[in-house]
Order: C-alpha cells, then sequence, then structure tokens
C-alpha cells in the first residue's frame, strides 16, 4: 500500500521506462526524461502488470482482439489474460491512493493509453483504437490521477501540463492530509488564480462558485472542486491564455515601474506571444520586479512557480 507522504511525490511507473527488464522479449523502453530528468525531484513507483499476473520473461507477446466489441487481451499462445490484467489494474489503483502521477508506455495492450493496436478477431484487419486492459483499469478507478505516455512526454507541451497537474494534485493531497478547512480551502484556490487562467480564462471564478458557501458539506464541495481543477488544467495553457495572464500580471505593477521597464516587460510578452521567446523570458521578468516591488498576493501564486524550476519545462514553451 502506497499511503501519502507529504514529502515526497510519487508516480507510478510501467517498469520498463525506468529499463527493468520485464517486455515480452527481456528487454526495456527506459526513459531518459524519466530516469535522468524527474526522477532527481519524485519518487517513482514502478510496476510491470504483465510480470505482476505471473507472466514471466522472455514470454509470448500479447495483443488486443476485439470479439463482438468486447477487448481481450490474448498471449501469442492463445491464452486470454484480460480478467487477470483487469484484476491487476483494480488492485494497484486501490494500494495507489498515495500517487499523484502515473507514466505508461505507449502502445502496450497493457499500458497504452491510447491508440494501442487492435486486431479483429476474424484475423482480418486492425486498427490503432485501444487502451491497454491494466490502464483502462486504472483511468477508470482513479478518474484525478494525472496520466501521461513516455512518447507524448517527449512534446514539451504535454510534458509541462503533465508535470504541472502532477505537482497540483500532490499540493492539494498536502491540503487534505492537513485537514479540509473552508479557510484552507479559500486559499488554495487563491493561490491558483492564475494558473487555472491560464488554462481557462474562466475557470477561476467557475470553481470559486462551488466555494461561495462553505458553511456546509466542505468535502463534497471539496470534491467536485478539484475534479474541476483537474479538468481544467488538463487542457493545454497556450499562448494566448500565458498571454491573457501575464497582462493581469503586467497590470499590479503599471504603478511602480519607470516607463523603460513597462515598455521592455510589454514587449517581453509580446515577444512570447509571436513565439520568439519561451515563457521563461516574461515570468522571469516578473518574478524580478516582484522582488523589486513585493506583493504578499502575487508571491503566493503558484504560476510563478508550478514545478521545480530545475526542470526548465519554461523554456520549451
Ligand atoms: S509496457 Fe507495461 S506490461 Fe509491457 S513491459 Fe512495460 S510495464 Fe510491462
Amino acid at each position: 500500500m502506497y499511503k501519502f507522504d507529504p514529502g515526497a511525490i510519487r508516480i507510478g511507473i510501467s517498469g520498463c521506462l525506468i529499463g527493468q527488464l520485464v517486455r515480452f522479449d527481456g528487454g526495456h523502453k527506459r526513459s531518459d526524461f524519466c530516469t535522468e530528468q524527474l526522477a532527481r525531484f519524485v519518487e517513482f513507483v514502478p510496476l510491470c502488470p504483465e510480470i505482476a499476473i505471473g507472466l514471466g520473461t522472455p514470454r509470448p507477446s500479447i495483443r488486443l482482439i476485439n470479439r463482438e466489441g468486447m477487448l481481450l487481451a490474448q498471449t501469442a499462445r492463445g491464452e486470454d489474460v484480460t480478467e487477470r490484467l483487469r484484476a491487476c489494474g483494480r488492485d494497484m489503483a486501490a494500494r495507489f491512493g498515495g500517487l499523484s502521477g502515473y507514466i505508461l508506455c505507449a502502445k502496450s495492450p497493457s499500458c497504452g493509453m491510447e491508440r494501442v493496436r487492435v486486431y479483429h478477431d476474424s484475423g482480418k484487419g486492425n486498427a490503432k483504437e485501444g487502451t491497454g486492459i491494466y490502464a483502462a483499469e486504472l483511468m477508470h478507478a482513479l478518474p484525478l490521477l494525472p496520466l501521461e505516455e513516455d512518447g507524448r512526454l517527449n512534446d514539451p507541451v504535454l510534458r509541462e501540463n503533465f508535470v504541472t497537474r502532477v505537482y497540483a494534485l500532490h499540493d492539494w493531497q498536502c491540503l487534505v492530509h492537513k485537514g479540509l478547512t473552508p479557510s484552507r480551502l479559500i486559499t488554495f484556490h487563491s493561490r491558483y488564480k492564475y494558473l487555472l487562467m491560464a488554462h481557462h480564462r474562466d475557470s477561476h471564478q467557475a470553481l470559486g462558485q462551488l466555494l461561495s458557501d462553505l458553511s456546509v458539506g466542505v468535502e463534497q464541495k471539496a470534491e467536485a472542486y478539484i475534479a474541476g481543477m483537474m479538468q481544467t488544467l488538463a487542457r493545454r495553457a497556450g499562448r494566448r491564455g500565458h498571454t491573457n495572464v501575464l497582462q493581469h500580471l503586467q497590470g499590479y505593477f503599471k504603478g511602480q515601474l519607470s516607463s523603460r521597464q513597462r515598455q521592455a516587460l510589454a514587449r517581453t510578452i509580446h515577444q512570447y506571444r509571436e513565439g520568439i521567446l519561451p515563457l521563461l523570458a516574461p515570468i522571469t521578468l516578473l518574478r524580478h520586479y516582484l522582488e523589486e516591488h513585493p506583493n504578499d498576493y502575487l508571491r503566493q501564486q503558484v504560476y510563478f512557480n508550478p514545478y521545480p524550476e530545475a526542470l526548465r519545462l519554461r523554456y520549451g514553451i
């Protein structure tokens, strides 16, 4: 059982992605991003579901088969392992309550999140339209958990989005661990204002409505709140969303900056919007101005530091 630990961000991962020799052919699919960068900040909880259900290595490969609309996982020897993989997914989901994210191996009939090849039962034809059996159970049982595939993590926007969601969920889990109170909920919501706005302009206000009356039903409202928040953060924050937030933040410094500083900030935001500079450029400038002109409300905004800067995620978006 992986209980939540506020001191460690735990991410589940397909065992082959961290170099375990668990693939059907005895190999691995080590991910450099996971093992060399992310591993410096998080604790991985590796699992190979095919090994967990007792298939050894090397082993016959598995295929997804569409039999009258039902998805089955069958080994090359014709053994049906669907139910065992499902049970493994349910079992692991029950034990993985303390995780803040999960990284799955793409294209796998067990671990793949989407576009896994599915064969027709007749033996004729196939289509990339399935979800791995183990992954489907995890997604169903842990709907809040940020999930991503190794291949998609090579895309800077998807990578940044996944890490943002992991850190946000961990922050929420810390709040729940500490104990939910109306004032803590409001403070949490206030800290996420600009991050939420970057992902969807009106989401902060809409989520705020859920917390407008916390005199009763705090737990239920908190559940609805975090579900809405994770859905919002799963939307990609594009240049338009970030530019909107940057311009809002710019407004806080209107009366404090010289005209030369104001122009430099406006130019940097414009160059970011045009794709000439990465997001890091205007954020760095704003952080600098925030140090020069302290503002407690802005300082607490997660938007400025949603994850460790050393991950260098804002260089690429
Ligand atoms: S993709 Fe999943 S089932 Fe396949 S080797 Fe990796 S961890 Fe095991």
